[in-house]
């Protein structure tokens, strides 16, 4: 296929046409970094969250779930760390006193480069009329490549010293490339200062008695000044984990990669209690788990790869992360942590309350130890969709472009497709529907020619097309078309719901 840009633009865009993510607030021009999930696309999300619940909370008798709230008295970020910690790149200009963040002085000053490109090939446009190719011109006009190259080097500077916080760099940076403030139009810079990435919002409706508080930047919090709870009312002997989807918040800085990186986002995270001393154990055995459970789905091995940190967060004792081949490339899809007793020692502290847990074994109480499994629910849409998009060429020359999604991660499992509506055909279908639609999700659709309405169904990724047509009238029989294969069968009415639940079958291989 096209290279990975053009195809994760492909993504982008087929999202949006066939129902999958928005653009939050469009019509008013869209908010960074927030998007919807539309009607497709949300039954994919949905999907994607059972199969990992079930997977850790059905499927292990020592996981159990909870659903805590967004907001948390404010203490619990002090002894995270979360306050006091921080992490956008500011930058004041010392004559007009204005501030600004560095990423986006460096953005704006690449688009003017961008914009004079635009300019010589508008006035190309002009020259050679019709016959003009962009994209050769881009290719071969020499002032364009040397600004692109140059455009390229300031990118691939830049988001390098924000990775490593070299904050010294993204000034000189600025300074080397004459960046002047809008307003005063000085050079005249501070150093490059760091900024809290959480969002602040207060509580109450006087704002002199309101208290500051945080839209939560992960959901764990919730489950670690729950963990007593949970632990005595679920009667939980350690080993034993918390699991908990829900929203987090980040005001992201490199926001830019489609929902790989957003504002508002959903995490989906385990968090395992074990005995001190065997937290490195259970990491291993977590980070295998962790992989598998992904396999299971059927996305082959050479997509996954474990990053194993060397530079460790404050609070952990061994970290990894499971890098999933995005257009992007290789990237972070979910972490597995080995956060030792940081986080319970911490609200210990700050709360005055006893975190311990009573060993009956070791007759002993002690905090225990924490291992983390963190994984982006988006970022799983992203890895899923963009890994089943496929454009086919067929073999009478025409074109398809399908989703290979897993059948069972697929929004809608079935289309019932009356050949016409005449007849009773439509009728008929009406009623297969009406069989299966108590068991799947499924949908009916009369409209168009059959060919049509079977591409409709492949772009969503629909695993099963059932059409009714005169014989379904007399044999009680329909055609079963596959997505991936093509291939149609003849199968008995009464026989749909066994065949269309074998097919949703998931391993759970661990
Ligand atoms: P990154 O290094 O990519 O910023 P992180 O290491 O900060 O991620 P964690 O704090 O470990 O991420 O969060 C766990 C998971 O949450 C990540 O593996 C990722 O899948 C997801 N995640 C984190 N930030 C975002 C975001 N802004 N948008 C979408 N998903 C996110």
């Amino acid at each position: 296929m096209q290279n990975n840009e053009e195809k994760f633009k492909k993504i982008i865009a087929h999202s949006k046409e066939y129902g999958f993510i928005f653009q939050s607030s469009e019509i008013y021009d869209g908010l960074s970094a927030v998007y919807d999930y539309a009607q497709n696309g949300v039954e994919l999300k949905n999907n994607i969250k059972n199969y990992w619940w079930k997977a850790m909370v059905q499927m292990h008798e020592n996981i159990v779930g909870i659903d805590s709230a967004i907001f948390m008295h404010p203490t619990i970020w002090k002894a995270s760390g979360h306050v006091g910690a921080f992490n956008d790149p500011l930058i004041d200009n010392k004559d007009s006193k204005k501030r600004y963040r560095a990423d986006v002085l460096v953005e704006d000053h690449m688009a003017k480069i961008e914009a004079k490109n635009q300019k010589d090939i508008d006035k190309a446009r002009e020259r050679f009329g019709e016959s003009f190719d962009e994209a050769q011109f881009r290719s071969t006009n020499a002032r364009i490549l040397e600004r692109q190259q140059q455009i390229d080097a300031i990118t691939k500077r830049f988001y390098g010293s924000l990775e490593k916080n070299d904050l010294a760099d993204i000034k000189a940076l600025i300074e080397e490339l004459e960046i002047a403030c809008p307003v005063s139009g000085s050079r005249n810079w501070t150093e490059v200062r760091q900024f809290n990435l959480m969002f602040k919002t207060q509580m109450g409706s006087v704002s002199e008695d309101s208290n500051d508080i945080y839209l939560r930047p992960e959901t764990a919090q919730g489950i670690f000044v729950n963990y007593l709870n949970v632990q005595k009312t679920g009667r939980m002997k350690i080993p034993f984990g918390i699991a908990q989807i829900g929203k987090a918040f980040r005001n992201e800085i490199v926001a830019r990669q489609f929902i790989f990186r957003m504002r508002e986002f959903e995490q989906m995270e385990m968090q395992f209690f074990v005995r001190p001393g065997e937290e490195l154990q259970w990491f291993e055995s977590w980070k295998q788990k962790r992989l598998q459970w992904h396999l299971n789905l059927g996305i082959g091995r050479e997509n996954y790869k474990f990053h194993n940190h060397e530079k460790l967060a404050h609070y952990a004792n061994a970290a990894a992360d499971i890098e999933f081949n995005f257009p992007i490339g290789f990237k972070e899809l979910e972490g597995i942590h080995s956060r030792t007793d940081f986080d319970l020692s911490a609200h210990q502290e700050y709360s005055g309350k006893k975190l311990q847990y009573f060993d009956p074994e070791l007759n002993e109480s002690y905090v225990p130890y924490v291992i983390e499994t963190s994984i982006g629910l988006d970022r799983m849409f992203l890895a899923v969709l963009s890994n089943s998009y496929d454009e086919e060429k067929l073999e009478d020359g025409s074109e398809r472009v399908v989703l290979h999604l897993p059948a069972n991660l697929a929004p809608v499992k079935a289309a019932i497709l009356p050949l016409m509506k005449k007849d009773g055909l439509a009728e008929k279908a009406r009623e297969v529907m009406n069989q299966l639609k108590y068991d799947f999700n499924c949908q009916y659709d009369e409209k168009d020619a059959i060919g049509k309405r079977y591409r409709r169904h492949d772009a969503i990724g629909t695993p099963y097309c059932i059409t009714i047509d005169h014989e379904t009238l007399t044999e009680n029989t329909v055609t079963l078309r596959d997505r991936d294969s093509m291939q149609q069968v003849r199968v008995s009415i009464s026989e749909l719901n066994e065949i269309i639940r074998k097919k949703l079958v998931v391993k759970f291989e661990e």
